[in-house]
């Protein structure tokens, strides 16, 4: 039986629907398809594939469909199940605040506060501190609903051969089988760690892989029980991983953090602006660099609210100032050699980031040698150095990809990419809550003019063949000149 406060919020979400239907009709959104309906042996070819349906494959889709584009969106995820939210996060809220517009791609309709207001009203809203993380992936199902996306799920991209054809080839796996499917242009969407993977030091690739988890792993932490566990890392995703496992009734957590402090001021969100948003893009590698090396120097420090869900258990330890440097097994434990002494754990969580490493990418195998990497162009100030950056893509103004020097990959700049480790080269609208519509309404607008250019001869024909006649030759008289008096 529903209850009253079920249906109210049922009731809310189809005016909230139909609300958004009349302002897609006033933008005139979706645009009608414009592109040609190319076929390639036998299969109808995609303006654009998107690789992931997380909230930047959404948000992508959504923007590309609203530019009359032909789309698919693939994920191997089971649908509904997309990123980290419903997986493998372990925060209770959101950091981003609760009033950013996320994807909604400037319609009022489509953010995460209409589509709350729509079932909890006003004063709920008011009330709201953060959003919980449940309830942001309800959102983004929601949205994809209400945008009736093109997106297929368990679907996992395994390959990507651009080809001198203009065609891109992705070999996709789902349901047992493997198939292949051609599309003009290919967007990568696949997250925060989508060029790559977890980051771990070198000794825990020699540990048993039942002594230790990344922080993105799926792991079961109620396998923590009892144990000591020892937490690598400061930023967020090591306060959610210490307080689930705290939670679960671990004896007791040691946060292991290298720095002396944590890190208490999030320069990313100070720097945020309108005119970093749009115009980080244009600015010299110098500037780039300096600015992505400062706040990555800085660190972003984990949320308060994350924090004291540790700090309120007597068996958390904040150990600062004391760097992991090895760890091995032995009787029955893991003894682990610290900056500041030995400890013995039972097990290690790494919360300790990601990076780009092509190898966990098996589906960019073919591009990955291809692709130029900002150390392969740009030397930094002495002092300066970062390896994250050094390895981050060396991306064009249309998010496509630029082959190194001597590479030989016809097709390459028809993949693009919208992940994190584009943001060094086009800044905070390549993934994450506060940008993600300016940088999903920039591709979209940027593939659109791509695929009208290389289309020109045939959009000049057709412009030629246009016959409807706006006025039939029965409006008007024609007259002689009246003789000149
Ligand atoms: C624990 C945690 C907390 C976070 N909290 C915040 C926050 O509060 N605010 C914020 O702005 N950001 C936060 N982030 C960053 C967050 O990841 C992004 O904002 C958001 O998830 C980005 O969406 P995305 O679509 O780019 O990536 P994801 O959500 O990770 O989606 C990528 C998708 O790609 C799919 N995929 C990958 N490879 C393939 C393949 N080969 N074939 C098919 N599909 C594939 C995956 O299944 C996945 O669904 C958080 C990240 C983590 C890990």
């Amino acid at each position: 039986m529903t209850s009253p406060g079920h249906r109210g919020a049922i009731e809310g979400l189809s005016a909230l629907e139909a609300r958004l239907a009349d302002e897609l009709a006033f933008l005139q959104l979706p645009a009608p398809r414009w592109t040609p309906a190319l076929e390639h042996e036998g299969v109808p070819v995609l303006d654009v594939a998107i690789v992931g349906a997380g909230m930047t494959g959404l948000a992508a889709a959504a923007a590309l469909v609203q530019r009359g584009l032909h789309v698919v969106s693939y994920d191997e995820a089971p649908a509904g199940l997309e990123g980290p939210w419903a997986t493998t996060a372990r925060m209770e809220t959101l950091r981003s605040p609760k009033q950013l517009a996320g994807p909604a791609l400037g319609i009022p309709s489509l953010t995460f506060r209409a589509w709350f207001e729509a079932q909890f009203g006003r004063t709920a809203w008011d009330a709201l501190d953060k959003i919980p993380r449940l309830q942001w992936m309800d959102y983004l199902r929601w949205y994809r609903q209400a945008l009736a996306l093109p997106v297929c799920n368990g679907h996992r991209v395994t390959d990507i051969v651009p080809r001198a054809d203009a065609l891109v080839e992705l070999t996709i796996a789902a349901a047992g089988r493997s198939t292949r499917t051609f599309a003009r242009r290919v967007v990568i969407a696949t997250g925060r760690a989508g060029l790559g993977g977890p980051s771990v030091p070198a000794f825990a690739e020699r540990l048993p892989r039942t002594r230790w988890a990344h922080s993105s792993d799926d792991n079961d932490y109620s396998e923590l029980h009892g144990l000591r566990v020892g937490v690598v890392g400061g930023g967020a995703s090591a306060m959610d991983s210490a307080a689930t496992a705290l939670e679960v009734g671990a004896a007791h957590v040691h946060l292991l953090v290298r720095r002396r402090d944590l890190p208490r001021i999030n320069k990313g969100k100070g720097a945020g602006n309108p005119g970093f948003v749009q115009g980080y893009a244009r600015l010299p590698d110098a500037w780039k660099w300096r600015i992505r090396h400062y706040i990555n120097v800085q660190q972003v420090p984990p949320p308060r609210n994350s924090t004291q869900r540790v700090a309120r258990f007597a068996n958390a330890h904040f150990h600062l100032g004391v760097a992991i440097e090895d760890a091995v097994e032995r009787g029955g434990a893991l003894q682990v050699r610290t900056s500041a002494g030995p400890l013995a754990l039972d097990f290690l969580i790494f919360a300790t980031g990601f990076k780009v490493d092509w190898r966990q990418r098996p589906m960019l195998r073919h591009i990955a040698p291809c692709i130029r990497v900002w150390k392969d162009r740009y030397a930094p100030p002495a002092g300066d150095e970062d390896e994250e950056l050094a390895e981050s893509p060396d991306l064009g103004r249309a998010f496509e990809f630029q082959p190194r020097s001597g590479a030989h990959c016809p097709g390459l700049e028809r993949v693009h990419c919208l992940t994190y480790p584009a943001t060094l080269s086009l800044g905070v609208i390549t993934g994450d809550i506060p940008a993600i519509s300016e940088g999903a309404l920039q591709l979209a607008d940027t593939l659109a003019g791509l695929l009208y250019a290389e289309d020109i001869a045939y959009h000049y024909a057709r412009m030629e063949a246009y016959d409807e006649p706006e006025i039939l030759g029965d409006e008007w008289v024609a007259e002689p000149l009246p003789p000149v008096s």
